[in-house]
């Protein structure tokens, strides 16, 4: 099952969690907000199977819900 991932922004809180469980997979702006490396925080290109299993550690460790997910690509 193909995994879609991207960081609602303005949910995040800049806690730099899911940086430091992915470090592959997030990368901060100048004020620690958090986006996804792979596809520019588009939601649209799928992760490969290793980077699931990192993303969903992020996933489930982010204090605010703000990590969303989907099997389908984003709008
Ligand atoms: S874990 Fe959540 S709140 Fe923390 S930096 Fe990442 S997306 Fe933002």
């Amino acid at each position: 099952m193909p995994l879609y991932a991207k960081v609602d922004r303005a949910a995040c809180i800049a806690c730099g969690r899911c940086q430091m469980l992915a470090p592959e997979l997030f990368t901060y702006d100048t004020e620690g907000i958090a986006s996804v490396t792979l596809d520019a925080n588009t939601g649209t290109q799928p992760l490969t199977p290793a980077q699931a299993i990192d993303f969903k550690l992020a996933y489930t460790r982010c204090p605010t819900g703000a990590i969303e997910r989907r099997e389908t690509p984003f709008d």
